[in-house]
Parts: structure tokens; sequence; C-alpha cells
């Protein structure tokens, strides 16, 4: 399978670079950023290219390169217009970006269709965060009074973060509706009760020495229940997106979140 990394330079992307070198299904073809030149091209590698193309044009990138896949960490505001661009050709998005919107989301998944091929989206590539949100979901149903606080390094542009909302979502379609907190409470520091989806509560800590972290803290009659996935660095990342390259290959349209891709 031949990949494309878009964002290569980011913290994200480099990571992206030695994880699909590594693999032995996965030929890493091209590296996108807005600026790639040599000292770059070494640092991004490891070596000196081999073969590997680098620019800082996508299309042509994804053309010439005939990719199967692009995988995208880039930012909210570029990563849109890859999607679109990369479907257009024919190439299978594989996007751990995060700040798009259920009906841009659903709008990617009919161009993936007619287009006749696969894609993901993935607010977190990571086996434990997956398992966080499934258990979280699951948790709802009994213990419906529900925060989330989430933390990130001090870099990240979108809050809350994509595997909160993603959280928050999962939780809703399994939770009863309840009134949470005192209906008269009152913020004496605006927004210090945090984001609002559903009735739950969503907090975003950014401090340095994060990488992604998040706490989904259950409350009951006498009792809490708090459950937590930590991130420590970004190979924890790797796993899911090398899978995910491999399984675009073998459905049609676009699916969102790496859990439905698990068994
Ligand atoms: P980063 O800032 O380190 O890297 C982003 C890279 O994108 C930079 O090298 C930048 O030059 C490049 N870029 C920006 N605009 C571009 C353009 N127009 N064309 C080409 N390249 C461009 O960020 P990061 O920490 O690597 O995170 C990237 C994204 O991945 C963020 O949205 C973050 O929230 C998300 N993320 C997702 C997961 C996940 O599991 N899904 C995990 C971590 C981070």
């Amino acid at each position: 399978m031949r990949v494309v990394v878009v964002g290569a330079k980011g913290r994200m992307g480099r990571e992206t670079v030695r994880a699909v070198l590594n693999d032995p299904e996965l030929e890493l073809v091209g590296c996108v950023d807005r600026t790639l030149n040599d000292v770059a091209v070494s640092a991004v590698l490891g070596h000196e290219s081999n073969g590997v193309k680098f620019s800082n044009d996508l299309v042509k990138t994804l053309i010439d390169t005939n990719a199967d896949v692009m995988v995208d960490f880039t930012t909210p505001a570029t990563m849109k217009a890859n999607i679109d661009k990369a479907i257009e050709l024919g190439v299978r998005p594989v996007v751990g970006t995060t700040g798009m919107t259920p009906e841009e989301i659903a709008n990617w998944d009919q161009a993936c269709k007619d287009r006749g091929i696969g894609g993901l989206i993935a607010p977190n590539f990571a086996i434990g965060a997956i398992l966080m949100m499934r258990f979280a979901q699951q948790a709802s149903r009994y213990l419906p009074h529900v925060e989330i606080i989430e933390m990130h390094h001090d870099q990240k542009l979108d809050a809350p973060s994509g595997t909160a909302i993603k959280t928050l979502e999962l939780i809703a379609q399994e939770r009863q509706a309840v009134q949470q907190g005192h209906p008269n409470e009152h913020e004496t520091i605006p927004g210090s009760r945090g984001g609002e989806f559903d009735g739950m509560r969503v907090h975003s800590v950014r401090l340095p020495g994060y990488v992604a972290h998040q706490q989904v803290i259950f409350g009951g009659l006498g009792q809490t229940l708090t459950i937590r996935h930590d991130s420590i660095n970004r190979e924890s990342f790797m796993p899911g997106v090398v899978m995910s390259c491999k399984q675009v290959m073998k459905y049609e349209g676009l699916v969102y979140g790496l859990e439905n891709l698990l068994d």
C-alpha cells in the first residue's frame, strides 16, 4: 500500500513516517508539509530521501506517487481541503486531525462511496482511548451524571479534543437525559463549569508536559467512578494508524472512529 503522509514534519507526522517505514506491508511514497527542504527531509526520515517524494504540493504528490492512502495530521484549517482533494483523486483518506463537523463527515462519507473508496477519520488512534470511550458509554447507562476533563499539550489548537467530543457523542447515545448540577448554579468566573454537550460538561486543560489524556468522571449516590486514559507518547497512536492504512483498502465509505474497525 502506497502511503503519503501530510503534515510529515509535525509531531504526529514524523511518528507516522517512522511507523510506515517500519511496516513491511506499507510503502512510504510521499511526504507533504508546508515547508520541506533537505534538512527537514533528513530530520523527518532519519536518513536521505531514498526515492520518497517530499513536497509542499499535495495534489501533485498524490498524482505523481499514485498513492493508495493519504494520512493527514495537519491542522483543523488545512485538513478539510486535503480530504476533498484526496477523495477527488481516489486516494483513501486516513485522518487524525480533529475539528470537523458531523455534516462534513457525512458529506465525505458520501463522496467516498461515490468514488468507490474507503476512508477513516479517527479522533484517537490509541486502542486504550477507544476502550476508555467504550467503557464510558457502558457506564453512562447506570451512572448518567458525567463530566469529562481532557488534558493536552499547550500547542493543541482545538478544544475540546476530538476524543472528548467523540466520547460525549457515544455517551449521549446511551445515557438517559438528566439535569446535572444545581439548576440555579452560577459562574463567578465565566467558563468555570466548562463546555456543555447534551447536559454534560467538558473541561479542557492545556499545559506543557502533557501529550493526550482524558478522564471521564461519573457521579452516583455516595460514589464516583473515574475512567482515565493517558497517551504517554505519540507511539501510542501508531498501531492504530498502521492498521487503518491497511483496513481502508477493504471497504467503501468513510468510517468515523477506530472502534468501528475493531471486532
Ligand atoms: P503539529 O503542529 O506538530 O504538526 C502539524 C503539521 O502540519 C506541521 O508540520 C505543519 O507544518 C503541517 N501543516 C500545516 N498546514 C499545512 C498545509 N497547508 N499543508 C501541509 N502541511 C501543513 O501538530 P500535531 O501535534 O502533529 O497534531 C496534528 C493534528 O493531529 C492535530 O489536529 C491534533 O489534534 C491531531 N492529533 C490526533 C491524534 C489522533 O489519535 N487522532 C493524536 C494526536 C494528535
